[in-house]
């Protein structure tokens, strides 16, 4: 027995990295899972291949999230499939690093079309099975970054922080409801998006962490998982670190 038997969820981005590893997460409780992706089907299909394997119920759903009419599809596919919406996740994001000076629009767009307008396109479209139900959990991966800034990252920044706000105005307005939303904001997690880091920005990186190494994607989704479940009823509205110590507040 989970903690979240028979719940149906959807992980926008639950292809690769922290995505991946809240899939499994909330399989591995028990939930039924939407595996969304935008590109790499494949490895989609292998997230949903290791939760059947492991005995759960599982299916990949294609869609840009930043897409008005691709969000409303990936929805409508979890709850035709599934029956209804329980727990959803906006956690799929991308970066497009580089110092504001030589920032283009198309990068500064880019960001804030994945990481900020498709958790608002995808949340709107699981407001109506939601509100219907009158119960739901939402959880925003926010980052540390849009807490405490970092060189090279302001399109991220600025959309991470916008997420972190979205996140607490929707929790007023649908507080009551029955529906709690809530973020988290990962430090520096090992997945793709890090891959890339040079060793000196690794170094500069660990200087700031008091637990002095970079997390892995399975050290975040025990957190998606309780905040998804019934312990965490009174909880909402809050951003909550996973970052082994960079930020204290
Ligand atoms: P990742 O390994 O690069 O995976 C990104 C995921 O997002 C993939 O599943 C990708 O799908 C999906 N995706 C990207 N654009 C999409 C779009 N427009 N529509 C639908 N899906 C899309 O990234 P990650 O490191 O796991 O990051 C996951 C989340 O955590 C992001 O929001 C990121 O900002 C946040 N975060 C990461 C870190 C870190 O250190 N890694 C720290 C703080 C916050 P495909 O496989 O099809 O490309």
């Amino acid at each position: 027995m989970g903690t979240l038997d028979g719940k149906a969820a959807l992980v926008t981005g639950g292809s690769r990295g922290i995505g991946r590893a809240i899939c499994l997460e909330l399989a591995r409780q028990g939930a039924r899972v939407a595996v969304n992706y935008q590109s790499q089907a494949g490895a989609a299909e292998a997230v949903v291949e290791e939760i059947k394997q492991a005995g759960g119920e599982a299916f990949a759903v294609q869609g840009d999230v930043s897409d008005a009419e691709a969000a409303g599809a990936i929805v409508k596919a979890t709850v035709d499939q599934f029956g209804g919406l329980d727990i959803l996740v906006n956690n799929a994001g991308i970066t497009r690093d580089g110092l504001l000076m030589r920032m283009t629009e198309a990068d500064w767009d880019a960001v804030h079309n994945t990481n900020l307008r498709g958790a608002f396109l995808v949340t709107k479209a699981a407001m109506r099975p939601m509100l219907r139900a009158k119960a739901g959990r939402i959880i925003n991966i926010a980052s540390v970054v849009g807490v405490m800034g970092n060189a090279g990252q302001a399109n991220y920044a600025a959309a991470k922080a916008g997420l972190v706000g979205f996140t607490r105005a929707v929790a007023r307005e649908v507080a009551s409801r029955g529906i709690t939303v809530n973020a988290i904001a990962p430090g520096f997690i090992k997945t793709d998006i890090t891959a890339d880091l040079t060793e000196a920005q690794v170094d500069a990186v660990l200087a700031q962490i008091p637990l002095a190494r970079l997390a892995e994607a399975d050290e975040v989704s025990p957190l998606v998982a309780f905040l998804a479940g019934d312990g965490a009823r009174y909880i909402t509205g809050q951003c909550i670190q996973v970052d082994g110590g960079m930020v204290m507040a």
